[in-house]
């Protein structure tokens, strides 16, 4: 099976279990926003027995591509698919696509672990009891992450609830967790921040009293600190936004490079630093 993002390479690892070989093309830190398919990647697209990406044009540079293979090849699928469209959000800047970041809701994320299981089990139909039995235990772990997720937000008030970044990953995370999210830059990391923006971001946070701004692991951080030095506060830490870390750094007790790791460590960051 071959895979994009880390979080995408993560669910099918976790549904498919020890018997599936999952290779990710993306790794730490890369932004798939970006990402071009090199040589070797296609060759591995090629052969796979099934590609799993996560759609909703956040791999914008390869959409043209996964098209192309769907109409080659049997089992390529977008596992975003499995998402109501009703619980897909649409903001302005995203130009008429939807919001393509559904991970940072792990129950909406959770949706997705239904088109992982229907593509692995169309792959290799033998092993689709197995398939449709992990897939409920991953949705099982993801209800508990979502619910520890939802008591950490909850140590903050709402009106400390405020989440300043680079780009504009974490809608459906402020949706899910009572976050006002602001990102510097539009849905995805192309267009760079305008300095209008910049100024009025520096007004937000002195008369909102905001105690720290952000930056994420797969965008450069120039921006951001330089909004932090203008507004004079401080930057809370590094969150994962598009990419995870890497697989085996811990962390108090969580993976960085899984799942889990990310969203544990992405809303410690962000509680410790607003209180
Ligand atoms: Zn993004």
């Amino acid at each position: 099976m071959v895979t994009t993002t880390l979080m995408v390479t993560d669910l099918v690892r976790q549904v498919g279990g020890e018997g599936v070989r999952v290779e990710g093309l993306m790794g730490p830190g890369v932004d798939p926003h970006l990402y071009k398919a090199a040589p070797s990647d296609l060759l591995k697209l090629q052969r796979a027995d099934a590609i799993f990406y996560n759609g909703l044009m956040l791999e914008g540079k390869m959409a043209d591509l996964f098209t192309r293979l769907a109409r080659t090849k049997q089992h390529v699928y977008a596992i975003t698919a499995s998402v109501p469209p009703d619980q897909l959000l649409q903001p302005p800047a995203f130009e008429g696509h939807p919001d393509p970041h559904v991970w940072f809701d792990v129950a909406l994320w959770s949706r997705c672990v239904d088109a992982v299981v229907d593509g692995l089990a169309a792959a290799d139909p033998s092993n689709r009891a197995a398939y449709v039995a992990r897939g409920a235990e991953v949705r099982t772990r993801l209800a508990g992450l979502h619910a520890w997720a939802l008591a950490k937000a909850g140590e903050l008030p709402a009106e400390r609830r405020i989440l300043i970044t680079s780009h504009d990953a974490y809608n459906y995370f402020g949706r899910a967790y009572g976050f006002q999210v602001i990102g510097l830059q539009g849905i995805s990391t192309v267009s760079e921040a305008a300095l209008s923006d910049m100024a009025q971001l520096v007004d937000f946070i002195r008369t909102k009293g905001v105690k720290a701004i952000f930056v994420e692991s797969s965008v450069p951080h120039a921006t951001i600190e330089r909004i932090a030095e203008d507004a004079k506060v401080r930057i809370g830490g590094e969150l994962f936004s598009d990419a995870m870390g890497t697989p085996g750094q811990m962390e108090n007790g969580y993976d960085l490079g899984s799942y889990e790791g990310m969203v544990k460590h992405n809303l410690t960051t962000m509680v410790e630093a607003l209180k």
